[in-house]
């Protein structure tokens, strides 16, 4: 096959168009053999909600070809057409592909997808695909309410209605009497999102925020934070950020933007509001759920979904230590405000040697306190630039150049378990990058590591959303010993103003702060909805078995449940096929409870987290 380089954009879109009906016109006649012969013996499909209503991993034309027999003959698609100019990249060992948009039809939803082909490395006149993204977009009898569809009052009948906009929107929020189809969990900007998502699809939605202001949670954390990676991945979605914002965006304009989003996208969100426990039938299909108003009454409602959205920051993982009464000085979770803290001259040990732990130690370290990191396991540590952003090179390279959804699009048409293999290399490239820097930190005896499967930092974010830091200005203060180490040790006990730590050397301390991060999600689960639904649901987050994120987005194998949060990124481009999701269940268009989630026994399956062996 000649080089894509060197072929003209006609004949790109023509390999791309025959491509695109050789497949169509495979599955149309149910020539699965042949549909799978289309896919590189190395190809992945990845399927976002079209034909099972679940996110779906293959690998190889064998797998391809199986699922096809049972997924596709149930729920076929048809239509699929070019939707741009195809374009040439590289991907992993392929130096060239030949990657394009398109879009395709089933009988109720239409669908975009993604592709990547290759040559086929036994005839190279041969186009194969290596990736193949099929993603549900809408529900064709419910399109959104946006652009052309976006809402249309007729000012003759409005002009004579006593009640106005506003007087609606105050109405909507309060639900007086009536019950929303979906309550939300949690306010932060996946819950926001979430509730977007729901409302351009007409759906009744109630976010409920524990907190007096909505953005409280970003103003809360510590003073100095500004988000971690660069704007260009972190847009909201329906409503980018104004291209005057800064790279990094600090935490009380990103806390403001979460209010202006919530009114802009005529959100119903109930502040100082909490959550107190709920219950699920089966036989009505409807929670009964318990809400603690800014009234301090209980309203009882009966919605038909429920979506967690209440982030990392819902218990804080305090372990247990000995003398901790006798300590005599503050002990504080990260999670807890440290701004107000007297830290001058204090000499302070920071537990944890996660990101916020360093970001906490650096901000100490600035307002003059004598700060010690207790490490008692080893992190992977990444320069900001030129390694951090190295992963998500895609939304720097697409930023201003696409919307953002197609990004997404983009970004999802690589599989969990490909990302993995090709994070590989990317990450040994950091570690070369980064070799003074990590020498340094060696040096001092800072465990390092660089994920269990040698993957790297952005694998533990999909991971554990933790075990990693970008260096933002620690690193080079624990090299230069400014702030002080102790590592592969763990606390033994606390005494008046004294640590103990394990190997029985000791460090007189004023303050001890716990960056010892949160319980896993099922926890908070268990919290809200007790025991049953949360073995029903199982681990939260994390790559399964089926290379796709545990019980994130999806439907859970409890019926109406649903979790979303993690980074922006993915709270913005999944919540997208949640609210499919609710609103196909709200209009009886999937099945209630899915069967595939049914074991051959009938009991529900739940995924549990085993981590992707490569
Ligand atoms: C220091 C730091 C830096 C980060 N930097 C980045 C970054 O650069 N880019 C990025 O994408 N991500 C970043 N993250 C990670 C992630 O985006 C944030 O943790 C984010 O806040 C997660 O959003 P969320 O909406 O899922 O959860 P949260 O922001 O934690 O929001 C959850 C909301 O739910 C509310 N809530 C909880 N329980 C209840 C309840 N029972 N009833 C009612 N309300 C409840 C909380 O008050 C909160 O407002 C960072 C996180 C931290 C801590």
């Amino acid at each position: 096959m000649a080089s894509w380089i060197d072929t003209s954009p006609l004949d790109r879109r023509r390999i791309a168009e025959s491509w695109l009906r050789k497949i169509s016109s495979a599955l149309e006649e149910k020539r699965y053999a042949a549909a799978a012969a289309m896919f590189h013996p190395d190809g992945y499909w990845r399927d976002l909600l079209t034909f099972e209503w679940l996110f779906k991993v293959l690998h190889g034309p064998g797998e391809v070809e199986a699922w096809l027999r049972k997924a596709f003959d149930a729920k076929p698609a048809g239509n699929f057409r070019l939707e741009f100019d195809p374009t040439v990249g590289a991907i992993g060992e392929h130096p060239e592909t030949l990657e394009f948009f398109f879009r395709f039809d089933t009988a109720i939803a239409s669908g975009r997808g993604y592709a990547r082909l290759v040559p086929d490395p036994h005839s190279p006149a041969t186009a194969k695909a290596y990736t193949f993204l099929t993603a549900m977009q809408e529900l064709k009898a419910f399109p959104e309410r946006r652009g052309k569809n976006r809402p249309h009052d007729d000012l003759h009948v409005t002009s004579t209605q006593t009640e106005n906009w506003l007087d609606r929107r105050r109405a909507a929020r309060q639900f007086k009497g009536k019950d929303p189809d979906v309550v939300v969990i949690g306010g932060g900007q996946a819950g926001l999102m979430m509730a977007a998502r729901l409302g351009q699809l007409g759906v009744d939605t109630l976010v409920i925020e524990k907190t007096e202001h909505i953005g409280d949670v970003w103003r809360n954390r510590y003073h100095s934070l500004q988000l971690h990676n660069e704007i260009c991945m972190n847009h909201f979605a329906y409503l980018p950020f104004p291209d005057t914002w800064p790279v990094f965006i600090p935490k009380d304009k990103l806390a403001d933007w979460l209010a202006f989003y919530a009114e802009a996208m005529e959100l119903n969100v109930w502040t100082k509001t909490t959550f107190r426990g709920g219950e699920y039938s089966g036989s009505d299909r409807c929670w009964t759920v318990r809400l603690r108003t800014s009234e301090g009454t209980v309203r009882t409602m009966r919605p038909r979904h429920i979506v967690l959205a209440a982030g990392v920051s819902g218990l804080p993982n305090i372990p247990h230590i000995d003398g901790a009464n006798e300590f005599g000085g503050p002990i504080l979770h990260s999670s807890s405000p440290t701004d107000g803290l007297d830290v001058k001259g204090k000499s302070v040990l920071v537990v944890g040697a996660g990101t916020s732990a360093h970001d906490l130690a650096q901000n100490l370290h600035v307002r003059g306190a004598n700060v010690t990191m207790l490490q008692r396991s080893s992190i992977t540590v990444v320069s900001l630039y030129p390694s951090s952003v190295r992963p998500y090179e895609l939304y720097r390279q697409n930023d201003g150049v696409r919307p953002i959804d197609d990004t997404d699009l983009i970004a999802a048409s690589v599989p969990y378990p490909l990302f993995a293999r090709l994070q590989r290399p990317v990450s040994h490239q950091m570690m070369e990058d980064d070799k003074e820097l990590l020498d340094g930190l060696r040096k001092v005896g800072f465990l390092l590591d660089n994920g269990e499967d040698d993957t790297g930092y952005f694998l533990k974010l999909l991971r554990y959303q933790a075990g990693y830091y970008l260096n933002i200005g620690a690193s080079d203060l624990i090299v230069a010993g400014k702030i002080k180490l102790k590592s592969g040790v763990d606390i033994k006990r606390l005494a008046a103003g004294k640590v103990v730590f394990s190997d029985e050397s000791a460090m007189d301390a004023d303050i001890v702060i716990l960056a010892t991060g949160y319980k896993p999600l099922q926890e908070a689960v268990r919290s809200m909805l007790g025991d049953a639904v949360a073995d029903r649901v199982g681990p939260i987050w994390g790559i399964g078995q089926d290379g796709e994120l545990n019980n994130m987005y999806g439907q859970t194998a409890q019926p109406g449940f649903y979790v979303t949060g993690g980074g922006l990124p993915g709270a913005r481009a999944y919540s997208r096929y949640t609210a499919l999701l609710i609103k196909a269940d709200l209009e009886g268009l999937r099945p209630h409870r899915d069967p595939s989630l049914q074991t051959a026994n009938g009991s529900v399956e739940r995924r549990e987290p085993e981590y992707v062996q490569l």
